[in-house]
């Protein structure tokens, strides 16, 4: 299907403007080019607010001349205005300062002296370039500048200037809004009235929207406010449609699968293990029960969502919908993101079994199984042992890392996965799945402790259904924390060790989390560490950030402050045996300190220890402190975490800190985090800052517009899931999977 909006961008302008638009922003087509749409307007007269800017936007500005200056950069000195001509071939430095009335913004140009007598005080005029930060002050360097009252311009000049709106477009200096504006004018101009839209007509007229053509031109020539909100408006649907098209069709696929149903059934393990349970489930455990069990009876895989903060019990719903599908002879695997987790996952699964995992032994109960483990750092007979039990089926449960689905493990009867700690699980980890189970799927079950807004879960997970576990069980008392800001106040940190010494003394034990191992240069970003905050601006001010403190520079400084403490360290590129030699001995209570980088961030589970200490806390995400310091005040005993930073209170990402500290609420603090970040971070998308498929639409704000144009989809998909019968959907659909930004869609 070919349409106008196909068609070249050459055949409308000038060959060399075409190429502009091609080289800088990849545009090349009518339909690219009207998709660009403006990313502010300014309206007549209005200025825009300084305060708008953020360093590193390429912004264009409307600002009213405050004072101008020349500098020689040859002498240092001022030179005086009127004789600026005089300097055209040397070396000059042009300093404007304009003023949206309430603050100022510095333009510098340089080797420009005769701007001077054009941008004289009270002139108004566009400004456009890269904002930047020179010694404290917020400044456009070399700006494209457009003159806004002057004498001598064409009709068409001065009837584009006179419209209400001026749009204002995501521009670069090579390509400035004014070019993007005139050049679709002229092709806004030349296009037919109708072009076809990937919005059915029907859908328009019930959701009240612009069709295609009319929302082009009121986005880009808007002559209301309400053409702005409505072509906007229309175009948000759109994107939400097409995006929850390509999730209905994909939840189509899914539902096509086969799997086998594994209903609950009474008196085998799962009731045994019930009637031993040590503590009563919370409601949010048995609900959640409840609902797996529904999905796994059905005919087709489950594929459900587990969150629940760190310590609301996700391990026991899971080893509960495990043992039901034992129970009906089939086998379930965790996986687990490290191996460390993995081991200890499969002791915890042990323990709490007890003899019902003790099949074949001595003392096993009736209808016993067996909890295999299954890691790298196996040696060859153990991990022959652990492969034969996964083939024959002796293992009801096989425990390991992702490892786990290469193609040489074979298991007798897959019934379920359970994904521990990672809540994506990609559709190429699916389908190795799928391959390794013949006609029928396993159930999946994915679990994870960052809370993911409704929403996200909508879109980036849109065929996942979620269960969410909101309480902590019983008699847990929530964590303290507290910002200690070692820089303003040295005694606090003093205090921390203070502290430190005092929770030992108590029989309790203490983490001490670094960003960085610090035995070579390379910063431990193996460790998935987040380092977003590392190098925020401080003061408005970005600062050249020092390395980030480690675990050994820590363990070189406790050695002398607490040198009576058994003190170890713990962190990724330790042999795994070393590790979990470590680890083994700091939960059996024989480590009273331990220095680690974030591999303890996830299931770790040691009751005994009360305190953690971050280090450099700003390096880290919100969700991942939160994550963190879930790992004490697991027991009995009150947890407390302390946020070391040198950080100066009063700076964004100190409020960032105060954040973490001040409340426990993890959908709280995921929403925070997720405000500060980019759109596209929270896709998962790399800014490329290419061409997107979501230019309008944000996934936080338009729940609503996405809780609509999901309907629309699914009563589309249901009864035509090919699309047939909307060519123009389905193109759009194709062009959407095609572009790099939903490959967010392609790794849930
Ligand atoms: P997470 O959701 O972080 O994976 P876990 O499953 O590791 O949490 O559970 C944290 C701790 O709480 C474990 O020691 C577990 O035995 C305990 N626990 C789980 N459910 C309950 C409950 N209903 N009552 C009391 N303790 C529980
Ligand atoms: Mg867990």
């Amino acid at each position: 299907m070919r349409s106008d909006t196909d068609r070249k961008l050459r055949d409308f302008l000038g060959a060399k403007t075409a190429k502009t638009f091609a080289d800088v922003l990849e545009i090349e087509t009518v339909g690219e080019l009207l998709r660009h749409y403006p990313r502010r307007y300014l309206k007549k007269g209005e200025l825009t607010p300084f305060d708008e800017l953020e360093v590193g936007d390429q912004a264009t500005v409307n600002g009213r001349v405050k004072k101008v200056t020349v500098r020689s950069l040859d002498t240092k000195a001022d030179i005086p205005l009127a004789d600026v001509q005089k300097w055209a071939r040397r070396k000059t430095l042009t300093k404007v300062v304009v003023t949206d009335g309430r603050r100022d913004l510095e333009l510098a140009f340089f080797n420009q002296p005769w701007l001077a007598t054009k941008l004289t005080p009270g002139t108004a005029a566009l400004f456009w370039g890269e904002v930047t930060m020179f010694r404290d002050t917020m400044q456009l360097k070399g700006p494209g500048t457009e003159i806004l009252e002057s004498e001598d311009l064409t009709e068409a000049e001065i009837e584009r200037r006179a419209r209400p709106f001026r749009p204002l477009y995501p521009a670069t200096a090579k390509l400035p809004t004014a070019t993007i504006e005139r050049s679709v004018k002229i092709v806004l101009d030349s296009l037919d009235e109708r072009i076809d839209d990937p919005i059915p007509d029907l859908i328009l007229r019930n959701e009240k929207l612009f069709g295609l053509r009319e929302a082009l031109q009121k986005v880009h020539l808007p002559d209301t406010e309400k053409d702005i909100e409505d072509a906007q408006k229309r175009f948000r649907f759109e994107e939400a449609l097409v995006m929850q098209t390509i999730l209905a069709q994909r939840r189509a696929v899914t539902d096509a699968l086969n799997a086998v149903p594994r209903p609950r059934t009474p008196g085998g393990l799962l009731d045994d293990f019930d009637k031993r349970l040590p503590f009563e489930l919370t409601e949010g455990q048995s609900e959640v029960g409840e609902e797996i069990f529904a999905d796994l009876a059905r005919p087709h895989p489950m594929h459900r969502l587990l969150q629940g903060e760190v310590g609301s019990g996700k391990t026991v719903v899971a080893l509960r919908a495990m043992l039901s599908v034992v129970d009906n002879g089939g086998q379930a695997a965790l996986l687990a993101p490290t191996e460390v987790l993995a081991v200890q996952h499969h002791k915890t699964l042990t323990k709490m079994l007890g003899d019902l995992a003790e099949q074949g032994m001595l003392g096993g109960a009736e209808h016993a199984t067996k909890v295999a483990l299954l890691t790298g750092s196996l040696n060859a007979a153990g991990r022959r042992t652990a492969m034969l039990d996964a083939a024959s089926g002796a293992a009801g449960i096989v425990v390991g890392t992702h490892a786990l689905l290469e193609d040489k493990v074979q298991f007798a009867d897959l019934g379920l996965v359970v994904v521990d700690e990672q809540h994506r699980f990609g559709v190429e980890q699916r389908a190795a799945l799928s391959a390794k189970s013949g006609d029928n799927t396993p159930h999946v079950l994915v679990m994870t402790a960052t809370p993911i807004p409704r929403t996200v879960a909508m879109t980036v997970f849109g065929d996942l259904a979620v269960s969410t576990l909101t309480q902590l069980p019983a008699g847990r008392s929530p964590i303290q924390s507290s910002v200690v800001p070692a820089k303003e106040k040295p005694e606090w940190l003093q205090r921390a060790w203070t502290r430190v010494r005092e929770e030992v003394g108590k029989g309790h034990q203490v983490y001490v989390v670094c960003p960085r191992i610090g035995d070579d240069v390379k910063n431990a970003t193996d460790e998935e560490g987040e380092f977003a905050a590392g190098e925020e601006e401080q003061g408005g001010k970005k600062q050249q950030a020092r390395p980030p403190i480690s675990v050994m520079q820590v363990s070189e400084a406790l050695a002398e402050i607490l040198p009576d403490l058994r003190v170890e360290i713990l962190h990724g590129r330790l042999p795994a045996d070393e590790k979990d030699a470590v680890m083994s001995r700091f939960a059996a209570g024989d480590i009273d300190v331990l220095i680690a980088t974030t591999v303890i961030e996830v299931g770790v589970d040691v009751p005994n220890a009360s305190t953690m200490v971050i280090m450099d806390a700003d390096r880290f995400g919100i969700s991942q402190l939160h994550q963190l310091r879930g790992r004490v005040g697991r027991g009995k005993v009150q947890g407390l975490c302390l946020l070391v930073t040198d950080l100066w209170p009063g700076s964004k990402s100190y409020g960032r800190l105060d954040a973490v500290a001040s409340t426990t609420d993890g959908f709280e603090l995921s929403r925070i985090d997720l405000e500060t970040r980019r759109e596209g971070d929270v896709l998962g998308v790399a800014q490329s800052g290419r061409r997107s498929s979501l230019k309008l639409l944000s996934v936080l704000r338009d729940e609503d517009v996405i809780l609509a144009a999901r309907h629309v989809a699914n009563s589309i998909v249901s009864v035509d899931a090919d699309l047939a019968e909307y060519p123009v959907l389905g193109a759009a659909v194709r062009s959407a999977l095609e572009s790099e930004t939903t490959e967010y869609l392609e790794k849930t």
